[in-house]
């Protein structure tokens, strides 16, 4: 699939890619793992009664430029499969990185480096039992938040992280290694559906604020107001103080557009062209200016994720941090919840554990025992999915996903936009809100975004060379469309997802806009990543926006899941609206699982101020 040209290496001759994919392919789900098996056998069988591996390089040629040009939407599933694949691992080659010009280099406006964030505490657990006021499952936007505002009123808290932690000196290196480790099943968390939408998810202490994009959003009031008035929310609307607080402790500061990057000045420049309203991000990342690498950890901390900001403040406060415990049921007696039972993993050294990394030989059980309450805060995928397992099933409890469906919409400019070069998400558009549609100038290192560039096998290769001049705009819609979390027969998380017409219909509208805009700003040819589309340039936009595609047409991914334990009434909804759940006494949700419907915006801050108010009123009632 890379055969190397024009000075980039060939894969496999000149450097390695198979054998550091299979070894990432090692963090993958079993489910995962399955799936990705079988469409490599059907991929390689595909110019049958050759076998694709041991076609000559002009025959590969020609099958891959078939594959693309099919009218068989398998065809485009098998391709772009093999496309992820292989760019992931050769886009992060050094060879490749060097013929490309891409690096990788955190940097703040000033040059400094920001301040080592205080303490996780110990991350062991003193025995294989603990006992506190208040068990957390999850560190991510919304168990740290809890954990730091239980801990700050007084109680004893526990907090459970699945994940490690990482820091400054301990991000990894290598991508690879870091998609692996700081991501759920090595970000390969997949909704089934048609299309298959990716949905990756952190795994580490800070839960997915560690990989984001730093962007801070406040929720719409029109959303809060709807939330309030049909689901009963009545605090919906009266969360400025929360918003207020949290952007204060996150540093939270809209982008300079002179040093946000060329990609979000392109953006700005051909929004403003069109009279399309929007404005710079704001960001958690100070004055970071540099480098469009947040989806592996942001090796300065720029970006302050949970892990250095709200989950030090708890554990000043008095709260226990424990690291690399999956937590496997909620312990329910007599319908009130009294902790949660546990697998302890073996420990890699980190933050909190530097040096014992030796202390747990395999995994083993371990439980925490809560007086007054458990808080489930795994995310929208890990929160359903440990209720579900804890028994609580025939209940809305896993239904009701929305996952803010988004697709990565490429341009090729003549002059250099070096997009790594500034910040990954930078500017905003949201002209088209009505439509349920965000607009967000994205740049996403190569190893995640080469893949959406045009082409395969040489072709794909000429648009690597080509990648300083690409621009990049994300498209984000607030869906209606809705999936579900359940358990497989054995156990394991099962994400399915159906996008409908009207939302393919809207995103259809939304690439669109964001070709208005990369044509305003002066590109020459737009990729809407629909195989059928083709390339877009002004004279064909016309036709795209008269076609109608099928939703198995269009290819996305998702970074905001939520709503799987929404707060609405029983029989609707898995909780109410303090966040405690419908027919249990004690047990509590404290993250994106709440949300009643799709937010509209990126969901971080809005997953902060639930967790505080909840949090708040918990301590009220203890
Ligand atoms: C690449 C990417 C970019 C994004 N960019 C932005 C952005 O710029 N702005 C924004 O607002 N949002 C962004 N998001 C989304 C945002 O980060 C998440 O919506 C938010 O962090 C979710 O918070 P949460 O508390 O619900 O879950 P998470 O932050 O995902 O935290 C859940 C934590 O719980 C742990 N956990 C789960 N189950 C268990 C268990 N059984 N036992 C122990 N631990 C468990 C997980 O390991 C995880 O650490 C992005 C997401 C991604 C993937
Ligand atoms: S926040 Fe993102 S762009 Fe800024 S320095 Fe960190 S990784 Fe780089």
């Amino acid at each position: 699939m890379a055969p190397g040209l024009d000075g980039l290496p060939a894969a496999e001759r000149e450097v390695e890619v198979a054998a550091p994919v299979a070894e990432f392919l090692r963090s993958a789900s079993p489910r995962a793992l399955r799936r990705i098996r079988l469409g490599l056998r059907a991929f390689e069988w595909l110019p049958f009664p050759w076998r694709f591996s041991r076609l000559g390089g002009g025959a590969r040629d020609d099958f891959l430029r078939r594959m693309e040009a099919s009218r068989f939407s398998l065809h485009h599933e098998l391709l772009l499969m093999a496309k992820v694949l292989v760019t992931l691992g050769y886009a992060v080659a050094p060879r490749v990185e060097e013929k490309i010009g891409t690096r990788r280099s955190c940097r703040l406006a000033d040059g400094s480096l920001p301040a080592p964030q205080g303490t996780l505490g110990d991350t062991m657990p003193s025995g294989p039992e603990e006992e506190c006021d208040v068990v957390i499952v999850g560190s991510g936007a919304g168990g740290a938040v809890a954990a730091a505002t239980l801990a700050e009123a007084g109680l004893d808290v526990i907090v459970l992280e699945a994940g490690e932690a990482f820091d400054q000196e301990s991000y990894p290196a290598d991508p690879l290694e870091a998609i692996a480790r700081l991501y759920r099943d090595g970000g390969l968390t997949i909704a089934e559906g048609r299309p298959q939408v990716p949905v990756p998810v952190g795994r580490a202490v800070g839960g997915t604020t560690v990989v984001n994009s730093g962007t801070c959003f406040r929720a719409p009031p029109a959303v809060l107001e709807d939330w309030r008035t049909r689901f009963g929310i009545e605090w919906a609307t009266d969360l400025d103080g929360a918003f207020a607080e949290a952007e204060e402790l996150l540093r939270v500061t809209p982008l300079d557009p002179e040093r946000m990057g060329r990609n979000g000045q392109l953006a700005m420049e051909g929004a403003a062209a069109l009279g399309a309203s929007g404005g710079p991000i704001s960001r958690n990342a100070g004055s970071c200016v540099q480098c469009s690498s947040c989806p592996l950890g942001c090796e300065i901390d720029a970006k302050r994720g949970m892990h250095v900001s709200y989950i030090p403040r708890a554990v000043a406060a008095g709260a226990r941090l424990r690291t690399g415990v999956e937590a496997r049921r909620v312990l329910i007696e007599k319908g009130r919840a009294t902790g949660v039972a546990c697998t302890l993993a073996p420990l890699r050294p980190g933050p909190g554990n530097r040096g014992k990394g030796t202390a747990r030989a395999g995994s083993r059980p371990y439980a925490v025992r809560a007086r007054l309450a458990t808080v489930v805060a795994g995310g929208a995928l890990g929160t359903p999915e440990l209720l579900l397992r804890s028994g609580l099933s025939g209940s809305p409890i896993g239904r009701n996903l929305h996952i803010h469906p988004a697709c990565w919409i490429g341009a090729r400019y003549a002059e250099e936009v070096r997009g790594w070069d500034g910040v990954m998400q930078s500017y905003y558009v949201d002209e088209w809100e009505p439509q349920r549609l965000l607009l967000e100038a994205t740049f996403t290192p190569l190893a995640f975004g080469g893949a959406w560039l045009p082409g395969a096998g040489s072709d794909h290769q000429r648009s690597l060379l080509e990648f300083h001049h690409v621009g990049s705009i994300g498209v984000h819609l607030s869906d209606e469309s809705s999936g579900r979390v359940s358990l497989t027969r054995d156990g394991s998380l099962r994400v399915r997802y159906k996008l409908t017409q009207e939302d393919a219909n809207r995103l259809t509208f939304g690439i669109a806009r964001a070709a208005e805009i990369h044509f305003a700003a002066g590109a020459t040819e737009v990729y809407p990543n629909i195989p059928r589309a083709g390339v877009l340039t002004p004279s064909n936009l016309p036709d795209f926006e008269s076609t109608r595609f099928k939703p198995s047409e269009l290819r996305l991914e998702a970074f905001h899941p939520m709503g799987t334990a929404r707060i609405s009434p029983p029989g609707d909804g898995a909780c109410a609206p303090n966040g405690s759940v419908h027919g249990v006494s004690d047990l509590y949700v404290a993250d994106a699982s709440l949300f009643p419907t799709s937010l509209g915006v990126n969901p971080m801050m809005t997953i902060i101020a639930f967790a505080t108010r909840i949090a708040t009123e918990l301590t009220k009632s203890s």
